[in-house]
């Protein structure tokens, strides 16, 4: 929580919840990355927080993009980014979206699978491909599963079959989950990676980059490990698993570039208990529709602040809406002042990322969550 955020809030009082972003946090973060981390290229995860005032913040920095469908390369574009900066990290693209962004001038694609890299060789001739594996999210509050990425060993046959096929065949890929506070987490997908490198070389194919995904944690409740901890941790598997010779390395930090640099203010709607004694509910103007959905399962637990002082007693906390999984914390109620009344302001930290883009249009009617980037 930045004086600049409080001060914005004081001064603009915004009617209704809303998502306020503080850009100085975001150069911060990016500046960080550049120094722990200053041999890899910077892609920015757009789908962490596409506002046009980040994205042009980044490109005047001189980040590079990782995007997820035609509509962020737009977005990145618009930003100021040009083509080579841009990579279509996504494993799952439709053909026509290929070769959209091959107009526009994209020529890093990511795959997992050989009919990803026959849609790419169709569509966008030519061009890099890196191929993502498998990575179990093990130690990641946020993990990403089997959804995305091959066993290592097949990524051998699809990185070989790119370059039958005419493409570039320029590295792997992985992600260790989002929200990984182990920076050693690296260390197995390295291994793994370095192997690939070594079979595709006797075989004359040699690759050139590694990209090490995202999953740089930031703060909620709990300390977690600085830029340059991950940074160091990184180094040493690479330098352990590659020896001497060294691929090219590229970070595509969402969370850690802007989780910390956002605060959402709601309003308290109700408090209520469903029979004398029992645990106090406590509603709010936001909700898993409405830009918490990372509390799903509640795998993400965010700092929550109010101006009250009086002792924090556990409390159910749930959304506005009239579904029935619009609670955030109720397995592990959250600890909210006693004398927290309808009407007082809560300040969410720790939401930069991952709650504008997965609020709802209109759900209950509700509009999309607003968002102020200063
Ligand atoms: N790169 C890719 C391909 C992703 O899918 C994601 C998140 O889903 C990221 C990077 C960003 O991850 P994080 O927010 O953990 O840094």
């Amino acid at each position: 929580m930045t004086d600049r955020i409080v001060n914005f809030l004081k001064s603009v009082r915004p009617d209704g919840p809303c998502l306020v972003v503080d850009t100085e946090v975001v150069r911060d973060n990016y500046l960080r990355f550049q120094r722990a981390m200053p041999d890899s290229r910077i892609f920015y995860a757009v789908k962490a927080n596409p506002a046009p005032q980040i994205l042009a913040l980044l490109a005047e920095l001189g980040s590079s993009f990782d995007c997820a469908s035609v509509q962020e390369i737009d977005m990145a574009l618009a930003a100021g980014a040009t083509a080579e900066r841009i990579s279509f990290g996504n494993t799952i693209k439709r053909e026509r979206d290929v070769a959209a962004a091959h107009a526009r001038g994209i020529a890093l694609f990511a795959v997992d699978c050989e009919a990803e890299v026959d849609k790419v060789a169709r569509a966008a001739p030519g061009a890099k491909v890196f191929c993502r594996i498998l990575c179990d999210g093990e130690g990641a509050e946020w993990a990403l599963s089997k959804k995305f990425g091959c066993e290592p060993q097949m990524a051998i046959e699809v990185l070989e079959h790119a370059h039958a096929a005419g493409l570039v065949a320029y590295g792997v890929s992985f992600h260790v989950g989002s929200q990984q506070k182990n920076p050693r987490a690296w260390d197995g997908a390295l291994a793994s990676a370095a192997d690939i490198f070594r079979t595709l070389s006797y075989r004359g194919i040699e690759l050139k980059m590694v990209n090490l995904g995202g999953g740089f944690a930031t703060r909620y409740l709990e300390d977690i490990p600085g830029e340059g901890e991950y940074g160091r941790a990184i180094n040493e598997a690479i330098r352990s698993h590659f020896g001497n010779r060294l691929p090219a390395t590229i970070i595509e930090p969402g969370r850690g570039m802007v989780g910390n640099a956002g605060v959402i203010k709601t309003e308290v709607i109700l408090v209520s208990q469903k029979a004398k004694d029992d645990i106090r509910w406590v509603y709010l103007d936001v909700g898993k529709f409405n830009g918490l959905a990372e509390t799903m399962d509640e795998a993400i637990r965010y700092p929550i602040r109010s101006s009250r002082e009086g002792e924090a007693v556990p409390c159910v906390l749930a959304g506005p809406t009239c579904d029935s999984v619009d609670v955030m914390y109720e397995r592990t109620p959250y600890p909210l002042p006693i004398n927290l009344e309808i009407g007082d302001e809560l300040l969410i930290g720790g939401t930069g990322a991952y709650t504008t883009t997965y609020a709802s249009v209109a759900f209950n009617g509700f509009p999309p969550l607003a968002s102020y980037v200063i």
